[in-house]
């Protein structure tokens, strides 16, 4: 039970490909080998990060260059999976807001 807007979003959700609730920054930094072009003039190396929150605490992961685009894809899965949800919860109260029946009096 649901209406044209839950519909639509449940049939996307059917649709959803692998995903992660997280974000992937690109920074800059060195490696740590004082030997490296990076410890005098540079350029820095890039590095992917993933980060995300558990318990409260930041996490970050480190993402292979080669592997950059795929998590990219699940990044940007994970945000639609979330703005579905939130589609899908808000399709649902208004299912239910449209059932409500109209109050008679108390008095009548
Ligand atoms: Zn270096």
């Amino acid at each position: 039970m649901t209406n044209e807007k839950g519909k639509t979003a449940l049939g996307r959700l059917r649709k959803i490909r692998p995903f992660i609730q997280a974000s992937l920054n690109i920074t800059k930094k060195r490696c740590g080998n004082p030997r490296c072009r990076c410890a005098q003039e540079g350029p820095l190396h890039e590095a992917a990060l993933l980060t995300w929150k558990e318990e409260n605490r930041t996490r970050t992961l480190y993402v292979p260059v080669e592997l950059r685009q795929e998590v990219e894809r699940w990044v940007q899965e994970g945000k639609l999976l979330k703005r579905l949800v939130a589609e899908v919860s808000q399709a649902q109260r208004e299912f239910l807001t449209s059932k409500k029946k109209p109050r008679k009096s108390n008095k009548g």
